[in-house]
């Protein structure tokens, strides 16, 4: 088992890039084109809150999948485990994240889980607030505390581009609300899921976000309890066995803890009572993970033997 330092970390993001050579960069995220072909970043950070970093760690970019495990987090901590699960499931899925057919052929009065989109809409269409506005703030300002970090904020120009060629997830939305799976307003909880996949952050962000998870929803810093452990773990659970789309399973082998991946490349992970990990690699394979990041992120879990199963081996 190697030291975590920033060397060793910059160290795998040399060995890691000539993988973002397998994937592409999404075209349609207003700000990311081909020059961020061969990006990648990282940060990780301890329970001591010590950062260490490597690569293209500032870079920014939009928090897109990343942000269904903030929507999910403010959803049980509104309403409770038993009355978000009546809304959204909580199994794998096998098909592609935005897909449509799901809910039609296995007749769902719910989607899945939270971390396809049609899941991810019906969670946000649960977030309270007695508007948009304010909806989207609670949201911002949670982000906010969590990471410290009081200049997030949405990037316009992503979430134009979001509500303009949203036409699959407007779909998804308003197939739910025919069968009855949504009941809320569809366009303000369109508009909301749209602002939330908007949101810019770095990868110091994701990893403070994946510390707290691995705090058991305790921030760092002051020790305050956030968000009950309890809907953590039910959060990490799902990361696991849903949050890299169709890869999960590869990555629950490989990787070994909680990680939930975006299309704009970015991936947030959390080693229990460890370490929070913040990835963006902004090219993407087909099933909508960063190839770069994903080889990284394996890397790490080996040289860090961070797989939460092999505590079991190892007595
Ligand atoms: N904005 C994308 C969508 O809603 C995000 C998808 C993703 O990151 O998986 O389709």
């Amino acid at each position: 088992m190697k030291t975590l330092t920033n060397d060793l970390l910059e160290e795998l993001v040399v060995e890691c890039k000539p993988y973002s050579r397998e994937g592409e960069v999404v075209k349609d995220i207003p700000g990311q084109d081909a020059v961020d072909q061969n990006k990648l970043g990282v940060c990780i950070i301890d329970m001591d809150n010590q950062i260490y970093s490597a690569g293209d760690s500032d870079m920014k970019f939009t928090l897109q999948s990343a942000s269904k495990i903030v929507s999910l987090m403010m959803a049980l901590d509104d309403f409770g485990k038993e009355e978000v699960f009546q809304n959204v499931g909580m199994e794998p899925m096998g098909d592609f994240y935005n897909s449509i057919s799901h809910l039609e052929a296995h007749d769902v009065q719910k989607p899945f889980n939270p971390m396809v989109n049609a899941g991810a809409i019906a969670v946000a269409a649960m977030i309270k607030g007695k508007d948009l506005e304010e909806k989207f703030e609670r949201v911002l300002k949670l982000l906010r505390k969590i990471t410290h970090n009081n200049s997030l904020k949405l990037n316009e120009e992503v979430y134009e581009s979001e509500k303009l060629k949203g036409d699959r997830n407007r779909s998804l939305a308003y197939f739910m609300k025919s069968t009855g799976a949504i009941a809320h307003d569809i366009e303000e909880s369109l508009d909301l899921y749209f602002r939330i996949n908007s949101i810019e952050v770095t990868t110091t962000d994701l990893a403070k976000i994946g510390v707290f998870f691995a705090n058991g929803g305790r921030s760092l810093k002051t020790g305050e309890q956030i968000i009950s452990t309890d809907h953590i773990c039910t959060i990490e659970a799902i990361m696991m066995t849903s949050g890299m789309y169709n890869e999960a399973g590869k990555y629950a082998v490989e990787v070994g803890f909680p990680v939930k991946s975006g299309v704009s490349g970015c991936v947030i992970g959390s080693v229990p009572g460890r370490y929070g990990v913040g990835i963006i690699g902004p090219a993407i394979n087909k099933k909508g993970n960063s190839t770069a990041g994903g080889e990284l992120l394996q890397r790490i879990s080996r040289h860090l033997d961070l797989n939460i199963f092999s505590v079991i081996r190892k007595d």
